[in-house]
């Protein structure tokens, strides 16, 4: 199975301690940080971001969709990303883990 890794300590991060943040100001959606949840002994989430949600989360069908529309959503009230890099960096470990999910899926058939 393929693995998260944090995009600040660059270890890995297991699906129930991490979690997505990013940072949210009145125009930009920015900083996508896939990271360890803060914890008594790491430190991983970025301070400046305003914004979350659980990797547990969005490792569901319904939790990434749900994200997928908040983006969508943001963009049709005239938000604009402002690190596109760091967004899809994030989607493309998700999309990996997603993938194999599936494939696991179907060869127990
Ligand atoms: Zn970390």
């Amino acid at each position: 199975m393929s693995r998260f890794v944090c995009d600040v300590c660059g270890k890995e991060i297991a699906v129930h301690e991490g979690i997505l943040t990013w940072a949210r100001d009145e125009e930009t959606l920015s900083n996508f940080m896939l990271t360890h949840q803060n914890s008594p002994e790491r430190k991983c989430q970025p301070k400046e971001n305003n914004r979350y949600k659980d990797l547990y989360t969005l490792t569901m069908i319904n939790g990434y969709m749900e994200f997928i529309n908040y983006l969508v959503d943001r963009w049709e009230s005239g938000f604009y990303l402002k690190d596109v890099e760091s967004l899809k960096k994030v989607l493309e470990q998700l999309n990996l883990h997603m993938h194999e999910k599936l494939i696991l899926l179907t060869e127990d058939e």
